[in-house]
């Protein structure tokens, strides 16, 4: 998915747009220690192209030095990384030296840009956005965070730059299986020992510059790619770069995969790093499987294994669909177990259900426990269809949408998961009114 940014200083109210244009979607929030705030990463749609955006932050410190700063470090972040980058102002504080600065540094990127001039409250007195002519980006954007306005247009503005990307095209028999996790859980080692060769250059220091690595390969008559992000990482960058790069990363070869490797350190456990990673592989529909790499150094007894799982399953509640492979990348040990998981989770992500068996499944759901009420209405739900694959999505038709629950979908999932397994992938359900 093409990347849109949002840059600006802070306090124009960044985060209000970024949260209007994700919607309900889940923001990942990247909460490294270091001087900038949270980064926020979601995905949006308009026009019928989805795209992921981020929120570059900001500092919440005094200072202009301070300010100018971190404003300059999500500047240099964005240009990196994005696509189009959504250039925010204020129009109750007017053009100011923070912007004009911004604006030399992007005007130097030549990335396409947008200029969205936020607060401004009166459609019908636009006179506030005119002197943003001046930053040399062409016609600024007028919208309202508070009040929502403009956003459409901006949205429409920002997906029109968007570069025609040409699809990688991979045969539909391939199964594209990206791996993601922190430094040195041992992706780049894991590459090597699924292909057999040293391909990739493994070493011991975190952040170890290697270009990006898409390896195609065969095994048992099934065709892969293997999408490193290992081999995406940067060297030289002045500030805590690695990581913000390497989350940026990471999504991005989510969004190529069909099967995300979630790998996990069984050495050291689970960080919050890695839950932020692996929310974004749930939220984005892919298959996935826990990874416990580095299992050949761990002190097992026979309860060991059963232990980690509960943990996995304590920390990644939503995600109780993915299977858990444990080995060890450099000794091998259980290596061969992976591919058939990744095979079957695969299969399972583009699984089909006819639509009389799951409507057979849907019934029998409701009949046993029947749908929740609010204020004497209670929800019916007359029809259920499978709608797309990767992943499974099923459309409840029902009398009033808003009368379905959380805990009711979930139950649905649950029988819906009983009859069918769909083992490896997120499962999503909508409700849309027809009665
Ligand atoms: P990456 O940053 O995720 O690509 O991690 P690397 O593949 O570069 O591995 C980081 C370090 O962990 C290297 O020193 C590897 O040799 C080591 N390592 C990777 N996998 C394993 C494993 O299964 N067992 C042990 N003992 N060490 C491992």
């Amino acid at each position: 998915k093409p990347i849109i940014a949002i840059v600006g200083r802070p306090n124009v109210g960044k985060s209000t747009i970024f949260n209007r244009i994700i919607g309900d979607r889940l923001a990942i929030v990247e909460d490294k220690p270091g001087v900038t705030r949270d980064r926020l990463y979601g995905s949006g749609e308009w026009s019928g192209k989805a795209f992921s955006i981020v929120d570059t932050g900001g500092i919440e410190i005094d200072g202009e030095d301070e300010i100018m700063k971190s404003v300059r470090m999500q500047a240099e972040l964005a240009v990196e990384e994005a696509d189009v980058i959504i250039f925010m102002v204020d129009a109750k504080a007017g053009l100011t030296h923070a912007d004009d600065e911004v604006a030399q540094m992007l005007l130097r990127s030549r990335k396409p840009i947008v200029v969205a001039v936020n607060k401004v409250d009166n459609f019908n007195r636009l006179d506030d956005i005119y002197e943003f002519y001046n930053l040399g980006f062409g016609e600024p954007i007028a919208i309202s965070g508070s009040h929502g306005t403009g956003i459409g247009d901006l949205l429409e503005a920002a997906v029109n730059l968007l570069p025609d990307k040409e699809e990688e095209v991979y045969e539909e028999d391939v199964i594209r299986v990206a791996l993601i996790g922190r430094p040195n859980v041992g992706k780049s080692s894991l590459v090597n020992a699924i292909l057999g060769e040293e391909r990739v250059i493994v070493s011991n220091v975190a952040g170890t510059t290697r270009d990006a690595i898409d390896t195609p390969f065969e095994r048992d008559g099934q065709k892969y790619v293997l999408i490193d992000t290992a081999g995406m990482r940067k060297r030289g960058k002045v500030y805590e770069s690695t990581e913000k790069y390497s989350v940026m990363r990471a999504l991005k070869a989510i969004e190529r995969a069909d099967v995300v490797l979630v790998l996990i350190n069984g050495e050291e456990g689970i960080i919050e790093q890695d839950k932020h990673i692996a929310g974004y592989a749930h939220e984005a529909g892919k298959a996935s499987i826990f990874v416990v790499n580095k299992w050949d150094v761990v002190e097992k007894d026979d309860k060991t294994m059963q232990n980690f799982s509960s943990t996995i399953r304590d920390h990644f509640l939503f995600m109780s669909y993915a299977p858990i492979v444990y080995l060890s990348a450099v000794t091998k040990q259980r290596l061969h177990k992976l591919l058939p998981v990744v095979n079957h989770v695969s299969e399972q992500h583009s699984l089909r259900i006819q639509t009389h068996l799951l409507n057979d499944v849907v019934s029998d759901a409701i009949a046993l426990n029947p749908p929740p009420t609010d204020k004497g209405k209670r929800l019916r739900i007359n029809y259920a269809t499978q709608v797309a694959t990767r992943p499974p999505t099923i459309v409840l038709f029902a009398n009033d949408p808003d009368l379905m629950h959380f805990s009711y979908e979930r139950y649905l999932e649950n029988k819906i998961r009983a009859a069918f397994n769909f083992e490896g992938t997120p499962i999503r359900i909508f409700t849309r009114r027809k009665s």
